[in-house]
Order: structure tokens, then C-alpha cells, then sequence
């Protein structure tokens, strides 16, 4: 059998003895956990999955100098059939969870990929800090390890500079020595964090000069001494069934404040240090930012796929499908499912080779980004304006089939145009979990909010977009005519 990471292995390495917290009480076991575990089990799924037999390929490649295969995720492409390749690796993972799962490993691979590519930014700000970098990707890389990240401040005051922050809010260096530095602070929202081997800590959002306390990068195991996870609520632990909720109950991967309560971190997983401008380069100098947020647009092409599906079937439902107005409403949703595909294709076809690695077209993907984050919550709005009290009128929980007066009276009244009642009840809840349950409404904040506010993903686009080339557009017009000539040719 080719040695390749499993699920099972990528469980027992959660049973490390990291600090989480819910309701108040240490977690001891994540895997175990009433919370967690159907997630843990999601996420290991993963791993199983790309080891079969048949998907070794799809899925996976052997990294120079290893001797075993690893997710595709990490594999750096150097020209447009390998980022090809390597997407299709990447949609095969996001159909497992219906593209519910935002921060899968892919994800912080991806993000890592690019700022490899870019090894040269770190070297430029420090010869030091970058070999720590490439040899951490080496191993992370190896090791096909599961990564998260926190990478934005927690909001407090956002009209006040990071740095005038009250002390202890922002995590910061309160101290080194000849083995590394002391982070304290908080920083948001770590995704996944109960299930992933380590956490990547790094600046996006700028600072100023005077903030080197603030500006610095580095990864840590879940397990470091002083390394708090604070859950939010779990919308797992609240899923009464998988019949009632098949993704809350299975994919909810979290979020997390995470708390650094004097945290070691050795000068070898540092890989920036009081640097301000390298914060802001390893990610927007480097192909990073490009490629983290490219892996969001291919999970979300999958998503967007399965809404339009649940569209289409809710009118099965009810019958409504070849009304005008609503396939017509249809013939919208499709549209804009096209439209993802659409982009998503776009900037791989005009990526770009820089040396030797091939990129994504930036400013296609901002406008992606830009673009996705208005159009997910219309989605979500239209479906549920296809599907009116459907949604809502549906027995209190899978119990209710196990009354028989009850069955009875759900078999009576759950009628459909397409489906028998239990089918229409299993599909709605389905729907439901997807679009309006806690788990459905905190997948809006996401896909509104994981890349940025709007002015800031705005601003991405603002300074990508080729200027130029549209104004240029707009000269060459002007400069066909001028007002001498016109009143001459009027004269005569
Ligand atoms: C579900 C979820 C999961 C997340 N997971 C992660 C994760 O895994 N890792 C991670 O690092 N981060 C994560 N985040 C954080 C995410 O990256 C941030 O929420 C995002 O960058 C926006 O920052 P913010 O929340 O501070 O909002 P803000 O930047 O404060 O924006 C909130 C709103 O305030 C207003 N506003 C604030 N400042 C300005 C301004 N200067 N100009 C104009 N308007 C302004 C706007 O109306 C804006 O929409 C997650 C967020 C969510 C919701």
C-alpha cells in the first residue's frame, strides 16, 4: 500500500494535549468530544479519501526528496494543466463536504504554496527569517500536515490604530532570547483549529511604523504551552441528528478565538520578525494572498453548485419548477453558478509564470472575491424566496417519525410533487441546515467576511485592476477629436 496520510493517523495526532475551551470547560479529547468529533471525522475523511487506490493520483504527488505522497494541496504548480490538475484535487475535497468545510487543509496549503513561490520577498527582509520558512514548508509539506491560521486582529476599537489597542488585546512580542520569542494577545478567528495540527500567526491587516511588536509571523503546533483555543458556540453539539441536520452535525469546523498566553515561539518557526513591511509582503508581494484566496474561489465553485441544486429540487418539491417566474429565478441561480466557474477558469487561464511557477491572474481572482462576497447572501435570499414555509413546516425532529400517530399524520400531510413524505421531510431539513439553521446563517458571515470587509477586498481590486489600459481607452477616444478642429469643420 502506498504510504500516504490516513484519517486515522490525523486523529491521533489531534490527541495532543491542546488547550480548548467550551461552555465554560476544558475539552479534554477533541476527537471524542460531543462538539467536535463528526468534524474530527469529516476532516480525517479527507485524508482517507485521497489514499484510496483510485483517487491516489487525482489527489496526490510525491514531493522531491520524500518518500511519500501527499495531498495536491501542496504541490507547487509550474504551469497552467499542473494548477489544472491540482484544482480538480482540490473540488474532489470540497464535494465531500458540499464545499461546507471553508478552512480544509487545502486551505492554508495553498496559502503556504504562494508564499514559497515568493521565497525571494522573505530574503529580501531577512536571510534568516527565510530559510526558517522554506524549511518549515519543507516540512509541513512532508508531513501533509492540516494547518489554520489567524491572521486578522480581534475587532475592538477599529477606529484606533493595532498598535493603541489596550495592552494584551493584539497579540505581540513581550519578549525574546537566544531561543525565540514571547507572543501574548489574541488574534481571530481561527477556522478549524480544533482540528488542525498547527497554526500559522501572521499579520494581513497593515501596520504602521512603531508597531514592531505587533509584526511578526511564525507557526506553532495546537499543543504549545500557553496556546488557548476559545470555541464558539458548537453548532454540532445543538445538531440533535444527522436526519436533521447533515451538515451542522458533520461539518461544523469552527472558529475560535485564539488566546497566546506567553507563548514560546523558537527562532525556527519564526518567519518574520518586527518587520512591518514584511508582514504586508508575505502575503500581497509574494504569490500568497493570490493563491489562499484562488483555493476559496475552487471550494466555493463547489458550494455554489450545491445551492443551485437544493434551488432546483426545493421547486421539485413543491412543485413550482416549470412555473415562468420561477425558472426563471432558476435560470438565474444557474447563471451565477456559471459565473463562479466562470471566474474560477478565467484565472487560471490567464495566469501568469513568475520564474519558475505559474499563478493565478490576481485581479481576476479580486474581482472573484469581490463579486462572490455580494452574491452569496442574494443566493441564499433567493432560495429561500423559492421555497416559502416549506422549509419551516416540518416535524420537530427525526422522534417524530417514531410515534406512530405522529408518522401517521407526517405521512398525510408532508405531500409532494416529487418526493414521498419522507424523502420531502429528509430533503427540506437538509435545506434547511444548509441556508437557514445557525450553521447555514454563520456560513453567510463567512462567505461575507473570511477574505476581508468589503471595502477591503474593494481595495484589492482598486489597486490590481490595469488602470491603464481602461483609461488609456478613455484618452485614445478623446484624443480622436479636439474642439479646434470640430468648430473649423463647423464653419465650413
Ligand atoms: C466565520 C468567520 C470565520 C473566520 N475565520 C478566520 C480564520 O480562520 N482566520 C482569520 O485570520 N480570520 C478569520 N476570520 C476573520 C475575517 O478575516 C475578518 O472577519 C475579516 O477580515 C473582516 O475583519 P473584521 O471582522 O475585523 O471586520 P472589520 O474590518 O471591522 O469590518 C466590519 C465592518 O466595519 C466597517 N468598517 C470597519 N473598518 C472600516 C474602514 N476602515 N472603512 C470602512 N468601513 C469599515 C464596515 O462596515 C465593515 O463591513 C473569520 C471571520 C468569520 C466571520
Amino acid at each position: 500500500m502506498t504510504d500516504c496520510k490516513t484519517g486515522a493517523e490525523h486523529i491521533k495526532s489531534l490527541k495532543d494535549g491542546r488547550t480548548v475551551y467550551l461552555d465554560g470547560k476544558l475539552v479534554g479529547d477533541v476527537t471524542e468530544h460531543d462538539a467536535f468529533r463528526h468534524a474530527v471525522h469529516s476532516a480525517a475523511a479527507l485524508y482517507d479519501f485521497q489514499v484510496r487506490p483510485e483517487n491516489l493520483e487525482l489527489m496526490t504527488f510525491q514531493p522531491n526528496g520524500s518518500n511519500r505522497r501527499v495531498s495536491r494541496g501542496w504541490q507547487m504548480p509550474r504551469s497552467y494543466d499542473e494548477m489544472v490538475k491540482r484544482r480538480k484535487a482540490l473540488q474532489a475535497w470540497a464535494a465531500l463536504t458540499c464545499g461546507y468545510m471553508g478552512r480544509s487543509p487545502d486551505h492554508l496549503a495553498s496559502a503556504l504554496v504562494g508564499q514559497r513561490m515568493g521565497i525571494d520577498i522573505f530574503r529580501k527582509h531577512s536571510e534568516e527569517r527565510a530559510k526558517a520558512f522554506a524549511d518549515y514548508f519543507d516540512y509541513a509539506t512532508k508531513s501533509d500536515l492540516f494547518l489554520t491560521y489567524v491572521i486578522i486582529n480581534p475587532q475592538a476599537q477599529r477606529s484606533k490604530a493595532w498598535g493603541e489597542q489596550d495592552e494584551d488585546l493584539v497579540a505581540r512580542i513581550v519578549d525574546e532570547d537566544t531561543t525565540g520569542i514571547t507572543i501574548r494577545g489574541a488574534k481571530m478567528l481561527g477556522t478549524s483549529s480544533i482540528m488542525a495540527n498547527e497554526v500559522f500567526v501572521a499579520n494581513l491587516q497593515p501596520l504602521r511604523p512603531g508597531e514592531e511588536d505587533l509584526a511578526f509571523s511564525c507557526a506553532l503546533p495546537m499543543n504549545a504551552k500557553g496556546l488557548r483555543v476559545l470555541s464558539r458556540k458548537s453548532y454540532e453539539a445543538h445538531a440533535v441528528s444527522i436526519f436533521d441536520n447533515p451538515l451542522s452535525s458533520r461539518f461544523d469546523e469552527n472558529d475560535a478565538l485564539i488566546y497566546f498566553d506567553d507563548v514560546k515561539v523558537p527562532w525556527d518557526r519564526l518567519f518574520v520578525y518586527r518587520d512591518v513591511d514584511a508582514c504586508r509582503a508575505q502575503f500581497h508581494d509574494t504569490p500568497g494572498h493570490a493563491y489562499q484566496n484562488y483555493q476559496a474561489q475552487i471550494r466555493l465553485s463547489v458550494k455554489i453548485a450545491f445551492l443551485a441544486g437544493l434551488a432546483r429540487r426545493i421547486t421539485e418539491a413543491i412543485g413550482t419548477t416549470n412555473i415562468p417566474s420561477v425558472s426563471e429565478k432558476l435560470g438565474m441561480l444557474a447563471a451565477q453558478a456559471g459565473m463562479v466557474n466562470s471566474m474560477l477558469s478565467g484565472m487560471e487561464a490567464s495566469g501568469t509564470q513568475i520564474g519558475e511557477w505559474y499563478v493565478p491572474n490576481k485581479h481576476f481572482m479580486y474581482s472573484a472575491q469581490v463579486i462572490t462576497q455580494d452574491l452569496y447572501p442574494r443566493v441564499i435570499d433567493t432560495i429561500r424566496d423559492l421555497a416559502g414555509g416549506a422549509l419551516i413546516m416540518l416535524p420537530s425532529s427525526v422522534a417524530d417519525f417514531g410515534n406512530p400517530e405522529l408518522a401517521a399524520i407526517i405521512e398525510k400531510t408532508q405531500r409532494s410533487a416529487s418526493m414521498d413524505p419522507e424523502h420531502k421531510v429528509k430533503f427540506l431539513k437538509a435545506a434547511w441546515d444548509a441556508i437557514g439553521s445557525e450553521f447555514g446563517s454563520r456560513h453567510t458571515q463567512y462567505e461575507m467576511f473570511y477574505a476581508g470587509a468589503r471595502f477591503v477586498t474593494c481595495g484589492h481590486s482598486f489597486r490590481t485592476y490595469d488602470w491603464n489600459n481602461a483609461t488609456g481607452l478613455v484618452e485614445k477616444l478623446l484624443s480622436s477629436y479636439d474642439l479646434q478642429s470640430e468648430l473649423k469643420r463647423l464653419q465650413h
